[in-house]
């Protein structure tokens, strides 16, 4: 499932090939992915891209008479190639360019959407917390929210209303480098492990959209689709295998329903 360095690789490798162009057309070959494919989207024919920006998992394609938020789903991936190259299986969406050039959208399972916008505000968009690479997502910020929350820190950090973009992967990952058990409650970090907790977060997703742009090259080819990073794992996926910090078995429970990694000897 694309994550928010996935998402943000996305933009990197669409965004030079796309924004100052005119859009020529826009072409859905299903009436519904996640979401019905609103008409509204047809206002965008015949304008220019201002920007391509992300917002969480969404990317918004601006222009002057409104936007398209386009999320990746399950399984969405976008390519920037030829008008002529010919659509197969799951390419549901291409946004044609006056320069001979097409944004396409395929996307087998079709969990994902395009949505219209006329300002860039979107219902899909709103109550949600800071993005996790800016400032405004630190330790006082997260201490301060935190307070009294009896919730599993776990599942605090991946709540999209206190902070965006914190995947299971990457909630597994960073709690074991900072070194805070996923079960405590998130109002018993103290700043300093926020401070560890956050410096994290922000550390394996930059190295993650790191990792990404080796493959940006990708966007723009007619073989070869986009992936979705393998990132290099400490814990996540990892039970039973040895700690790589002290040697001891990886556990694993279910926190919220989702798979969780860490050791109990390191994590505390
Ligand atoms: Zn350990």
């Amino acid at each position: 499932m694309p994550e928010l360095p996935e998402v943000e690789v996305s933009r990197m490798g669409i965004s030079p090939h796309l924004v100052g162009e005119t859009i020529r057309s826009l072409t859905f070959r299903t009436p519904k992915l996640r979401w019905d494919i609103p008409v509204e989207l047809k206002q965008l024919e015949g304008q220019v891209i201002r920007d391509i920006r992300r917002r969480a998992k969404y990317l918004i394609i601006e222009t002057d008479a409104g936007c398209a938020i386009v999320h990746l789903g399950m399984s969405g991936s976008l390519r920037v190639l030829d008008a002529e190259f010919p659509p197969s299986k799951h390419d549901h969406v291409d946004l044609l360019l006056t320069n001979g050039k097409l944004l396409r959208y395929n996307d087998p399972r079709r969990f994902g959407a395009w949505l219209f916008s006329q300002d860039g505000e979107h219902v899909m968009l709103g109550h949600m917390g800071p993005e996790p690479l800016t400032d405004e997502f630190n330790a006082e910020y997260m201490l301060q929210k935190a307070l009294n929350k009896r919730v599993a820190v776990k599942q605090f950090i991946m709540d999209n209303k206190v902070v965006v973009g914190v995947g299971n992967i990457y909630a597994s990952e960073s709690l074991f480098s900072a070194k805070v058990h996923p079960t405590r409650t998130a109002g018993s970090l103290t700043l300093a492990e926020w401070d560890s907790l956050v410096a994290e977060i922000k550390q394996v997703l930059t190295t993650s959209i790191k990792q990404g742009g080796t493959t940006l090259k990708d966007f723009a080819q007619a073989d070869g689709k986009p992936g979705y990073f393998a990132q290099e794992l400490q814990v996540y996926g990892k039970a039973g295998e040895p700690c790589p910090n002290c040697g001891e078995e990886i556990e694993a429970l279910k926190i919220g329903q989702r798979n969780t990694f860490f050791c109990s000897y390191c994590q505390l």
